[in-house]
């Protein structure tokens, strides 16, 4: 835990961020670090984990507090009491944080029915889902009680004693006289490691152990416009609670593979056009290729130069919230051509001789002469 960086230093923001800085500050990290970007660099899924951990505290106001208060032990999965399997290393379930703070740390754990842990999984989708939303399907595993012996852990039909060295309480009490006093202490009972009870013969399907892992399907709705960091919460698909408590709540972290030809800047989409040397000079009517294989007849001005960006209102990507849609910028390449005959070459020279005597309209009216 020492070697643990600090929250905020991971992000790049000061203490007294606010909710906005935060998540913007995420965002910028995220797309740094993203997976598919840094494909030969190892570390970069380190830091995309690192990231995506400190921005899972600090954009909830609760474990934001308790952070501040408590530093990286107010998560330290030693003191969560089971902590449970999650598939982001690192990630301990953070159960319910309050519990653990108020309800005894690193003592005696409740017996009552206890909210099972928050879960995170990183969900990579395509490009094109991200745009246009998707419903997804994927299969978790997540531990539940065995159906064979109802969590208890004991072979049906055979019984289920009290524990006889700590008669049920799971805790042994131990006292001391010493010449200050009479100390008294409790540690956890190494006869039934705390159950309180002693299975006579352990359940064949669980072995015991009350728990088994089992395949869960989820049906994960993706929203249009979304993209990489975005969290989808789906309640009750996180760890199953304790004793009755409800399960905790389904984190999915979506990752956005990146796309051949398109990028995206939040809600403008971003694409790349060649077009020749006599689009761009006398202008054209040119066909974007869109995300669905559709198109876009873009109007291409006379004289457009290399770099140029041409924006298509509303043919971007929708907005998460409301019916809003980005723009489509489109960075024009004009392509020189390599290879030219002997007269193509002559009749090119002959466009630009004295071209600095000539006007620009001049050059044009040339030029169409010369395409016929
Ligand atoms: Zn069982
Ligand atoms: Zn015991």
């Amino acid at each position: 835990m020492a070697s643990k960086r600090d929250y905020y230093e991971v992000l790049g923001v000061s203490k007294s961020a606010s909710a906005d800085e935060i998540k913007k500050a995420y965002r910028q990290k995220a797309k740094k670090y993203h997976p598919d970007v840094n494909k030969e660099d190892a570390d970069a899924a380190e830091k995309f984990k690192e990231v995506a951990e400190a921005y899972e505290i600090l954009s909830d106001s609760q474990k934001r507090a308790a952070y501040d208060q408590y530093g990286h032990a107010a998560f330290d999965p030693s003191r969560m009491g089971g902590g449970g399997f999650t598939d982001f290393g690192g990630m301990g379930g953070f159960g319910d944080i309050f519990d653990m703070f108020f309800g005894g740390v690193g003592g005696q754990r409740s017996r009552g029915p206890q909210r099972g842990a928050d879960r995170e999984v990183r969900l990579d989708i395509s490009f094109e889902d991200a745009v246009f939303g998707a419903e997804k399907e994927m299969d978790l595993m997540r531990v539940e009680d065995c159906e064979k012996c109802g969590g208890s852990g004991a072979e049906p039909g055979s019984a289920i004693n009290t524990c006889p060295q700590c008669q049920g309480s799971g805790r042994v009490r131990n006292v001391q006289n010493t010449p200050f006093g009479r100390f008294e202490t409790t540690h956890t009972c190494n006869r039934c490691n705390g159950e309180g009870t002693i299975i006579e013969k352990p359940c064949s399907a669980c072995k015991g152990r009350g728990k088994v892992k089992r395949k869960r399907v989820i049906n994960v709705r993706i929203p249009a416009g979304i993209d990489t960091g975005a969290r989808l919460r789906i309640q009750g698909e996180g760890e199953e609670g304790i004793l009755g408590g409800p399960p905790g709540d389904l984190y999915i972290v979506v990752v956005v593979r990146n796309h051949a030809r398109f990028k995206r800047d939040r809600y403008t989409l971003i694409c790349d056009l060649d077009i020749n040397m006599v689009q761009a000079a006398l202008g054209a009517e040119v066909e974007v290729p869109l995300l669905r294989g559709d198109s876009h007849l873009l109007h291409i001005p006379e004289g457009t130069q290399p770099g140029d960006v041409l924006t298509v209102k509303n043919k971007g990507i929708p907005h998460l919230q409301g019916s809003r849609k980005g723009d489509l910028k489109v960075r024009i390449n004009v392509k020189i051509p390599t290879r030219l005959n002997k007269r193509q070459k002559e009749l090119l020279s002959s466009l630009f001789e004295g071209e600095d005597k000539d006007s620009k309209k001049g050059l044009f009216d040339k030029l169409k002469d010369a395409m016929g």
